[in-house]
């Protein structure tokens, strides 16, 4: 654990070191001089042969040093233009040192002519000094693009890793004081923010990328920096000596753009790998990092597609379009700005729900291409530090994946028993070193049938009291892909079979833990049942055994199937049960692979409450086993109102801190948020908290 966990450190620190070695630096006397110098044709083909050509050419070397060693302001301006001239000469594949510079100037003193000589002339085969007006004015226009690109931009774009910096640091606050400074918050205060920011959703139509108030006002928050942010610092004094006023706003639109295109980089591996250290110290969830990546996705596709139109656009108006197209890095470009849109479109929900394992298989493949196409673009242009810290991300997570799977001892032997035809159970010896927590779980690769191997699915696990005390155990929901394989697999008489799987985790941060002085309500729908029973295990297992009074006899009268009742309450008051659980469920047969555990929660005074929302399903349960129940069924009119669910909860509550933990589906989580923000009352003496699973990101 503690290794995996050094692990993710490493990524985080290499994240910004990569990303720092990814400026080029600069010295404006010496781009003044080769943007001086670039107007004239020294018998370089500048379209291909540009650096292998002019930086071997004497005459055009000897004038850019002339240039250099008269304009600089100073000594140092001096050798850090030389210096930066031996860089640029690096492209063309010369390795010059500061000795072949000094011989190279002592050389071209000789023949050193002035600007007149040259001008006019279509091919320049001598050097020359530069034109002293030209010079200035280019020196002036330099200093303010040096500015724009070295200094605005590049704070800019940290500011907007800044941003997140911010966010997460805020985040690891609040989680740092309510898991160990425990610092008491205004009750008003929290009941306010509950109320208004972290629990109401927003648009509930795109719960994917708007899941509360809280993220929607992070994300417009970022929209709204990222745009200002490209939009300030463009005071130029124009002319330009080189470029018309149209061409010039065109560059540096595209300048920019492509610039802030490259900051998201490192934001969107890091919101999106596994091994996220974050996780641990912010307290946010994967999905919250995964809602974060989709929107730095976003900002980097749009920024790019300006990046590039403009920049098409720019070499059309100029004229040298036909030249462009040729060039590697326009090519390059191009095919890196189409993947980043396509691996956007086929990250809609659409996709993803129908075939998640595929989408997510080209996800990888298209972000490989991706990598490798930007490598490419960057080629001639550097930066290529933000690749660096973008490969560099992805491996450590990648390796620190692979560590995980060792640590959880490689291949495992699991037990699955088909409880009905929707559910297993799969049971496990706990790996030595694996290190459970409630609120965990795991990525499994299933190994039959054979060709699956290479997906791993997420998994809740589950540290049951009922089961064997060194087992952990999953509960299953047959869906369309492995899970469905899995379930037409050969079973033995008993319903049971053994698989090779190989497991990857824990991962996930842990689950709140609620207090015995708080009231738990657990809310779950279907297999939700299996996100909310570790926290109430945890619970039950913190309430003083003197504490924990049976509700069998509270609930004796209702230990058959209540075919009457038709209402979501949930009883009167009763002051002996110290949480409650409702387990909504569509299928009675549900009951019989998790009775044992319901009847272990009522005997340790949790108030059970199986919700059926389906009335005809009682027909399916055999008498012998009703008569086994020791906890309440009720039916539902069709699938309860949530809203007078936790009306009554509220009701009937026992303390004044009551912490509801739910998990279902998306629309069922979302619901749950909304309802629970609609109880809350600012300034009541009674405080709601509400934690939610989600099964999806
Ligand atoms: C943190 C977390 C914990 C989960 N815990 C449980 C659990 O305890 N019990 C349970 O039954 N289900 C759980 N799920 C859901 C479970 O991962 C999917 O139901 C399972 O992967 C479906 O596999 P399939 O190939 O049969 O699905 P398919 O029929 O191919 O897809 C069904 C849906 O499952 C989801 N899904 C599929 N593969 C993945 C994947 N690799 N990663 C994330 N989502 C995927 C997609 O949303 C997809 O729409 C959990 C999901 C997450 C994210």
């Amino acid at each position: 654990m503690f290794a995996s966990r050094r692990l993710s450190q490493l990524v985080l620190c290499s994240t910004f070191i990569a990303g720092c070695l990814g400026y080029a630096w600069d010295a404006p006397v010496a781009g003044s001089c080769t943007n001086y110098y670039y107007s004239y044709d020294f018998g370089c083909n500048y379209a291909e042969a540009y650096y292998p050509c002019s930086y071997a050419n004497q005459p055009f070397l000897g004038s850019l040093f002339e240039c250099i060693g008269s304009y600089a302001k100073d000594e140092a301006e001096k050798i850090e233009g030389y210096n930066y001239i031996i860089f640029l000469a690096t492209y063309g594949g010369y390795d010059y040192t500061l000795d072949d510079v000094y011989t190279m100037i002592d050389n071209s003193t000789k023949y050193m002519k002035t600007a007149e000589d040259a001008a006019n002339l279509t091919i320049v085969n001598f050097p020359f000094a530069p034109d002293r007006e030209t010079i200035l004015w280019n020196r002036k226009i330099y200093y303010q693009m040096t500015k724009f690109a070295k200094i605005d931009t590049k704070w800019l774009g940290w500011g907007l890793i800044f941003f997140w910096v911010v966010v997460i640091a805020c985040a690891t606050v609040v989680n740092v004081n309510r898991r160990y400074l425990k610092i008491p918050v205004p009750r008003k205060v929290s009941q306010a923010v509950r109320k208004h920011l972290t629990y109401p959703s927003t648009v509930r139509y795109f719960p994917s990328l708007f899941p509360t108030r809280l993220h929607s006002i992070v994300i417009c928050l970022f929209l709204i920096q990222t745009t200002l942010s490209s939009a300030i610092g463009y005071n130029f004094m124009l002319p330009n000596p080189y470029l018309t006023d149209k061409l010039f706003i065109m560059y540096v639109i595209q300048h920019r753009t492509g610039m802030f295109s490259l900051y998201m980089f490192p934001l969107l591996i890091f919101f999106s790998i596994r091994n996220n250290p974050l996780v641990y110290f912010s307290g946010l969830s994967y999905s919250d990092y995964m809602t974060y990546h989709k929107v730095t996705a976003i900002v980097m596709t749009i920024e790019a597609l300006i990046h590039s139109i403009v920049w098409t656009a720019y070499v059309y108006v100029e004229g040298d379009a036909a030249l462009l197209m040729e060039d590697a890095y326009w090519k390059w470009g191009v095919v890196a700005t189409c993947l980043a849109g396509v691996m956007i479109t086929h990250s809609l929900k659409l996709f993803r729900q129908y075939a998640y394992e595929t989408f997510l298989f080209f996800h990888n493949v298209m972000g490989i291409l991706f990598i490798a196409a930007i490598w490419m673009h960057l080629n001639d242009l550097g930066y290529r530090g933000f690749v660096w810290a973008l490969l560099a991300t992805w491996c450590l997570d990648r390796v620190a994946r692979i560590f995980r799977i060792c640590l959880s001892g490689g291949l495992q032997k699991m037990e699955i028993e088909m409880c009905d035809a929707d559910v297993m159970k799969i049971t496990f010896k706990k790996p030595r070193y694996m290190q459970y927590y409630p609120g965990s779980y795991l990525f499994i690769s299933f190994l039959r049938p054979w060709y699956s191997a290479w997906q791993f699915h997420p998994f809740t696990t589950i540290s049951s009291p009922v089961e064997d005390g060194d087992s952990l155990t999953l509960y299953v929901k047959v869906k369309k892909g492995i899970t469905k394989s899995l379930s037409k697999l050969k079973f033995d008489e008993n319903n049971k079979m053994t698989v090779r799987a190989l497991v990857e985790g824990p991962y996930g941060s842990r689950v709140h833990s609620c207090d015995p002085e708080e009231e738990f309500i657990g809310i779950a729908g279907g297999l939700g049942i299996s996100g909310v029973l570790p926290a109430l295990f945890d619970y039950i297992d913190k309430i003083p055994s003197s504490a924990k009074v049976s509700m069998i006899t509270a609930s004796q009268d209702k230990n058959k199937l209540d075919s009457e009742s038709t209402s979501v309450n949930t009883g009167s008051s009763d002051p002996t049960h110290n949480s409650s659980l409702f387990w909504i469920i569509n299928d009675v047969r549900h009951l019989n692979w998790l009775n044992s555990t319901l009847n272990y929660l009522t005997e340790n005074g949790c108030k059970v409450t199986v919700l059926l929302s389906k009335r005809n399903a009682e027909e399916s349960t055999d008498a012998s086993f009703v008569q086994t129940i020791k906890y309440s069924v009720r039916y539902a009119d069709g699938r309860p109102d949530i809203g007078t669910l936790i009306e009554s909860c509220l009701l009937t509550k026992i303390k004044n801190r009551l912490s509801f933990y739910t998990c279902g589906s998306d629309s069922f989580n979302d619901t749950m948020r909304d309802e629970i923000a609609r109880k809350i009352e600012v300034g009541s003496n009674v405080e709601l908290s509400h934690y939610a699973e989600a099964y999806v990101w």
